[in-house]
């Protein structure tokens, strides 16, 4: 008998598919799997050892199955014959707890205990480079003010609008494409879903764009800060929560038009910002984004203070509109779905103990930021981050200690070995001491 799989292989010409799951860093891991062979795959998982990919795990530990969820197919716009599923990793019989879409389903299940519901958007930003990474792809993309250009858009229009075709293909509505802040640097929007959707075609674009960028023979990154001089990658977060087919944000007699519920859900992220940005901006790289000096553009676009406010860009949290907020803390190299949890776990914990985020600072922050007392500093870099995120009792208790000691193992491994690096700076600074 065809099975619904090899039916839908067969209807829509694909033939192999990709089971894939996401590792701590964000990689995406996949097997290529004949369609033929797709029934045994989906019922049992395509096998993988985790060690091998960025998984806190041995070469002794058994192997590790990927059961696709069979609801993410994605059959590739620029190839076909390939569907891509996301996946949710097992061993020995049950979920790997630390494995990050576990994490966010997890967290996903418990507010839907409470009836509730996270809906998310991203804007990954990104830039076009050239394939060696060391410049930016288009050499007359000069203007001290780049932003929204339509030149420079234009002249990368056969990379924009494939890859913007291909997600209107897809049915995810995008509706907006432009030149971003940085010389290189773009952005695309699509409408916003629930979290693990958005997690899901989060992840995906990032392959998307690169994919579509190799074939025009450009290379893409996320990365937060590839250029010291530019605006860096951010990966801002618009944020509502839903109960029964309603935003519970919403509330046109709130300040700024949001609800008690969501200034409590606004006030975890900040209670628990420092912890989040272990999250959120997880890379060494990611703390030249935030707390960095003024770009040629004129501003870094990105937060350096836990503080709130209304449609001003210059904090880590914006409230543009009614019943929703921006949080503009995250950046390209955050896990699309340790993103999403970490959002709603923070926000959830805000609720739970009617979290007062205090007034709104009007004030921009570039400019008058230093002025304002007792305003909480977001870390300095990833080791404080991280030192932030492994005291946090929130994050072990809805994350899980595996999962803690897991990534904050991983990490610091990655810290240190930056901290191994000798800097032309240090000599240039030291060496006469
Ligand atoms: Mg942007």
């Amino acid at each position: 008998m065809t099975s619904e799989l090899q039916k839908q292989a067969k209807d829509r010409g694909i033939k192999y598919f990709l089971i894939s799951f996401t590792d701590l860093f964000g990689t995406q891991r996949s097997k290529l799997v004949p369609a033929e062979a797709i029934d045994a795959m989906a019922k049992s998982g395509a096998g993988f050892a985790g060690f091998a990919t960025w998984l806190d795990m041995t070469p002794a530990d058994s192997d590790m199955f990927v059961i696709p969820d069979t609801s993410s197919l994605i059959q590739l716009p620029w190839k076909k014959d390939v569907g891509w599923f996301a996946g949710n990793p097992w061993m020995d019989g049950k979920e790997v707890e630390h494995a990050p879409r576990n994490v966010l389903r997890r967290a996903i299940a418990a507010a839907a205990a409470q009836g509730l519901e996270l809906k998310t958007g991203v804007e990954c930003e990104f830039f076009l480079v050239a394939p060696g990474g060391d410049s930016i792809s288009d050499p007359g993309d000069l203007q001290a003010k780049p932003c929204y250009d339509q030149s420079t858009l234009m002249r990368r229009y056969d990379v924009i609008s494939e890859i913007c075709d291909s997600m209107l293909e897809l049915g995810w509505k995008p509706y907006q494409n432009d030149h971003e802040d940085a010389n290189g640097q773009f952005e695309m929007n699509w409408e916003y879903d629930t979290s693990l959707v958005t997690a899901d075609r989060h992840s995906f674009f990032k392959y998307m764009v690169k994919s579509i960028a190799e074939k025009h023979g450009l290379r893409a990154t996320f990365m937060p800060k590839p250029f010291p001089h530019l605006t860096g990658n951010g990966c801002h977060a618009h944020v509502s929560l839903w109960k029964d087919g309603k935003n519970v944000f919403a509330d046109p007699k709130g300040e700024l038009g949001v609800s008690k519920l969501g200034y409590q859900f606004l006030g975890g992220l900040l209670a628990h910002a420092e912890a989040l940005t272990a999250i959120s901006n997880p890379t060494v790289n990611s703390y030249k984004r935030i707390n960095a000096p003024v770009t040629l553009s004129g501003a870094t676009w990105s937060p350096n203070t836990a503080t709130y406010t209304g449609n001003n860009r210059t904090h880590m949290i914006r409230i543009p509109e009614e019943g929703r907020f921006e949080l503009r803390l995250a950046d390209g190299s955050t896990n699309p779905y340790l993103l999403q949890a970490a959002i709603l776990v923070a926000g959830l914990d805000g609720i739970k103990n009617a979290s007062d985020p205090g007034k709104r600072l009007d004030v921009n922050m570039y400019t008058h930021g230093h002025l304002i007392e007792g305003v909480k500093k977001l870390p300095l870099n990833l080791l404080d981050a991280l030192r932030a995120f492994e005291r946090s009792a929130l994050y072990k208790h809805a994350f899980g200690a595996e999962f803690v000691t897991a990534y904050v193992k991983l990490k610091m491994e990655n810290w240190n070995e930056y901290m191994r690096y000798l800097t032309k700076w240090e000599v240039e600074t030291t060496l006469d001491c």
